[in-house]
């Protein structure tokens, strides 16, 4: 009877694990359609020097303009394509559309730099330095310093060898990096050594939490202090109040994002936004 039951149990998850392959992959062909259908666009979210309130550039981050359920974020979308090469083609699209920004805000005598975040498996793609070349050559007007690369903490640390080398070719062309979510990965000192970034960016959930939390506080003293042996810069992501603000200025960090100084907008929206903050820089109550 057991070995009944057993089969029976067997036979019952090899149907859910079809239903599940059957959804994952409709869900993959909707997505590969939304690419096709330029359903795609990317926000921008500055990032400001806390002490003259310049900025410093933009975080390219992607949505999708879904026609029925409206404008959505990439948690709700990029988990389904994490293990597929569509997660590569949206990688491609993301740094094609930030180029064409660039051009576009060159062309109206701006220069803004842009980072991109990219995705764990784009980064240890094998074409991914050949085809970052290739991108750059088709924007020749455009200084490759003004693009950037994010990746997280934990895809830096999966394969150190080849996200070192890949980084370090990156930077050759131009075209530098940032560690994202920095304290979430638990990089060891020597890991951290031998990754060729130029920022840190310092996970949100320290940020917003170390005017009330003694350790978020301390874990952001630890990072600084790091930052300033490895030569790194610092960007603290999640600054939604001016409170915030003030106490990263005090402890010596100064580049600063979060909804305090501006919510991620559509690019049509960024230069009024800049125009506005230059007249008026200061930092707001962004909390939902
Ligand atoms: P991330 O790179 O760490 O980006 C920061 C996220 O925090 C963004 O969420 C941003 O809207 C949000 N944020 C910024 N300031 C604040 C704040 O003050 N408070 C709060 N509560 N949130 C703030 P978003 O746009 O939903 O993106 C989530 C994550 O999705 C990103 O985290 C990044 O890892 C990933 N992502 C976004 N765009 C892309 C993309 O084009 N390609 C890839 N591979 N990943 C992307
Ligand atoms: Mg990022
Ligand atoms: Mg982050
Ligand atoms: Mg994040």
């Amino acid at each position: 009877i057991a070995k009944q039951k057993g089969k029976n149990c067997s036979h019952i998850f090899d149907i859910e694990k079809d239903v599940a392959v059957k959804h994952l992959n409709e869900e993959l062909s909707r997505i590969a359609q939304a690419l096709k259908n330029n359903e795609f666009t990317l926000y921008y979210q500055p990032k400001v020097d806390l002490r003259n309130y310049e900025i410093i550039g933009v975080e390219a981050l992607i949505r999708w303009n879904h026609p029925d359920k409206g404008v959505l974020v990439p948690d709700l979308f990029l988990p389904t394509v994490k293990h597929d090469m569509l997660d590569i083609e949206i990688g491609k699209w993301v740094i094609h559309t930030a180029m064409e920004q660039l051009q576009s805000w060159q062309a109206l005598g701006y220069d803004i730099p842009i980072s991109v975040n990219i995705s764990p498996l784009h980064i240890e793609h094998a074409e991914f330095v050949k085809d970052l070349k290739d991108i750059l050559a088709q924007y020749p007007s455009i200084n490759p310093k003004l693009l950037e690369f994010e990746v997280l903490e934990s895809s830096a640390l999966n394969d150190i060898e080849l996200v070192s080398k890949v980084m370090k070719d990156c930077s050759e062309l131009g075209v530098c990096f940032s560690i994202d979510d920095f304290g979430t990965g638990y990089s060891s000192l020597t890991y951290l050594k031998r990754l060729p970034a130029k920022y840190l960016k310092i996970d949100q959930s320290f940020v917003r939490d170390m005017l009330i939390d003694k350790d978020d506080k301390a874990i952001i003293q630890g990072i600084i202090e790091l930052a300033k042996v490895f030569n790194l810069n610092i960007v603290a992501e999640g600054v939604e109040t001016p409170k915030h603000g003030e106490a990263l200025l005090a402890l010596g960090s100064y580049v600063a994002q979060g909804f305090g100084i501006a919510k991620p907008m559509p690019a049509k929206e960024l230069l009024s936004w800049a125009g506005n903050w230059k007249q008026h820089p200061c930092l707001i109550d962004g909390r939902d």
